[in-house]
C-alpha cells in the first residue's frame, strides 16, 4: 500500500500550510491555511488547489490560526463536502475566525473595486465572504485530544497537544498495513514550554515520520520569564508621565497572553491599579472562547480559574464592543492601557488609537508581536520619525518598547530538543516546512548533525513513505 505526502503549501515560506496525505485510494487534507502576502498573490495562490476539493475524503485542521485554517471556506466553496476534523476549542475559535476573515476580504475588495471603477477596470470578488465562511462551519467535526478515530480505510487520527495556541494539536496518523503500523506526526505549528494558559507540547510515542515547522529554525527567543519585568517597567514609566499605553495585538492568543501578564502584575502589585481596555470585537469574542474552554488549560491557569483569579475577568479590564465606547476612550485621560487589533497595525481600531496617541511623548506603544516588512507596525518599531495613518503624516513621538519574549512558536533549541526526543528508535525521517528558506536550512543542518534523515521539501513535492 502506498503512503504519499504531497507538500502543497506553507513550504519555503511561513503562511498557507496545506498538505495532502494519500493512503492507498484515500485523500486526506492536512490544514487549509490562507497564504498571506501582497493582494494579487493572495488571491492567485489561495484560489487554486493542486487537487479537486470534491475528491477529498476528509480534512484535518491542526489549529485556528488563519494561516492553517483560513482557506477552508474557499475549499468548501470549490466543492469540498466531506468532514473536517479539529479539536473542540479549535472549532469554537474558527466560528469567529472564519467570518472575521470573510469580513476583512469583503472590506478589502470594496476598497479595490472603488479604485477599479474609477480606472475602468473589471470588478473583483473576495475569495469568500462572511456568509460563505459561516456555511463552511457545518463541515467541521470535533475530536477530543488523545481519542483515536478511524478517518479512512486503515487510517486512524489522534490529536496530541501542540502547546501553541488554545486548541492547537499535533494531528498524528496511524496507518495500518500488512507490514505493520506507520505513524506520521504533524507538528506544525509547535509551541514552547511555559506559555500562559497552555500545556507544554506533547511528544507522541513511536513517530516514524515527523513533519515539523521551522519559523524559528535558526533563532532563539528571550525567555518568557522576562516578560513581566519588561512590561512592568514600561507601564510604570508611562504611569509616572500620566500617559496612555497602547498595545497593538493579535486578537487570538496574544491579547489573552498580555492580559495574563497584566493580571499577574496587578495581583503582585507591581503596577498601579489602572484601567485596561480590550478594544477589538474579535479579541472580545476570542476571549469568551478562552473562558469557556478553560478545562484545556495547564494546571497553573486552571488553578487561577478555580480560585476565581481568572486573568481575563480582572475588575480593571473592560471589553469594548461598540464603536461609540471605542471612540470615547480618546476623551478619557491617562494613565490607562489599551489593547487593540490588528496586531500589525494595518487595519482595525488600533489605527484610531495610534492616530490619537502617537504624537504625545507621554504615551508608550508596546510592540508584542512580529511586525512584517512594510506594515505600519514595522515603521513604528523602526522608530521612523513620521508615520502615515489614514493617509496623513503623524510625528512619532510616543515611546516605543519592544518585548521580544512573546512567541507561540518553538525556538531553534526547543525544536532540536523535540526532534531528539522523537528519535529513538522509531524515527525514520523528518520533513521541515513552515519557514523562510534560511530558517528551514538552519534547522535541516542541525537535524542532519543528529544523524537523522531530513529534507526540506519544495512546493508540490511528493514524498513516498515506506509502510
Ligand atoms: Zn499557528
Ligand atoms: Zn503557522
Amino acid at each position: 500500500m502506498a503512503i504519499i505526502i504531497k507538500f502543497c503549501g506553507g513550504v519555503g515560506t511561513v503562511p498557507g500550510s496545506m498538505h495532502l496525505l494519500l493512503v492507498d485510494k484515500a485523500k486526506i487534507l492536512i490544514d487549509a491555511g490562507l497564504f498571506q502576502g501582497r493582494r494579487d498573490e493572495f488571491y492567485a495562490i489561495n484560489s487554486g488547489f493542486p487537487f479537486n476539493p470534491s475528491d477529498l475524503d476528509c480534512a484535518v485542521i491542526s489549529h485556528a490560526h488563519i494561516d492553517h485554517s483560513g482557506n477552508f471556506p474557499t475549499l468548501v466553496k470549490k466543492g469540498f463536502r466531506a468532514k473536517a476534523y479539529l479539536t473542540p476549542s479549535t472549532r469554537d475559535l474558527c466560528r469567529f475566525m472564519f467570518p472575521d476573515s470573510g469580513h476583512i476580504q469583503e472590506e478589502d475588495i470594496k476598497y479595490v473595486n472603488k479604485i477599479n471603477k474609477k480606472r475602468g477596470r473589471p470588478r473583483r470578488w473576495p475569495l469568500y465572504n462572511k456568509q460563505d465562511a459561516e456555511k463552511a462551519l457545518k463541515y467541521l467535526r470535533t475530536l477530543q485530544y488523545h481519542k483515536k478515530l478511524s478517518i479512512a480505510k486503515g487510517t486512524e487520527l489522534t490529536f496530541f497537544d501542540a502547546g501553541h495556541i488554545l486548541g492547537s494539536s499535533i494531528p498524528t496518523f496511524d496507518i495500518h498495513t500488512k507490514k505493520g503500523t506507520t505513524r506520521i506526526a504533524y507538528a506544525v505549528d509547535l509551541g514552547r514550554p511555559n506559555l500562559p494558559y497552555l500545556r507544554d507540547p506533547e511528544i507522541p510515542k513511536g513517530i516514524n515520520y515527523l513533519i515539523i515547522e521551522s519559523t524559528y529554525g535558526g533563532r532563539r527567543h528571550a525567555p518568557m520569564q522576562t516578560v513581566e519585568e519588561e512590561l512592568s517597567k514600561a507601564i510604570n514609566r508611562t504611569v509616572k508621565r500620566g500617559g496612555k499605553i497602547i498595545i497593538p495585538s493579535f486578537a487570538l492568543e496574544r491579547s489573552q497572553e498580555v492580559l495574563f501578564f497584566l493580571s499577574s502584575l496587578l495581583r503582585k502589585r507591581k503596577i498601579k491599579n489602572i484601567p485596561i481596555f480590550v478594544d477589538s470585537p474579535l479579541a472580545v469574542n476570542i476571549t469568551s472562547v478562552f473562558k469557556s474552554n478553560w478545562q484545556y488549560f495547564d494546571a497553573e491557569s486552571k488553578e487561577l480559574f478555580r480560585k476565581e483569579l481568572d486573568p481575563l475577568s480582572n475588575r480593571n479590564i473592560t471589553y469594548v464592543r461598540n464603536v461609540d465606547q471605542s471612540k470615547s476612550l480618546n476623551k478619557k485621560r491617562g494613565p490607562m492601557i489599551i489593547i487593540s487589533a490588528s496586531g500589525t497595525c494595518e487595519n482595525g481600531r488600533i489605527l484610531h488609537h495610534l492616530k490619537n496617541n502617537i504624537e504625545n511623548p507621554h504615551n508608550t506603544i508596546i510592540i508584542v508581536g512580529y511586525m512584517p516588512k512594510n506594515t505600519l507596525g514595522r515603521k513604528i518599531l523602526e522608530k521612523q520619525p513620521t508615520v502615515n495613518i489614514f493617509g496623513r503624516p503623524h510625528p512619532s513621538r510616543a515611546e516605543v518598547v519592544r518585548l521580544d519574549a512573546f512567541s507561540a512558536h518553538a525556538g531553534s533549541d526547543y525544536l532540536i530538543k523535540y526532534i531528539r526526543a522523537c528519535k529513538a528508535p522509531s524515527l525514520r525521517k523528518v520533513f521541515i516546512v513552515h519557514g523562510d528558506p534560511e530558517q528551514s536550512e538552519a534547522l535541516r543542518k542541525k537535524v542532519k548533525s543528529l544523524d537523522i534523515r531530513v529534507s526540506v521539501p519544495h512546493k508540490n513535492e511528493e514524498a513516498y513513505l515506506a509502510a
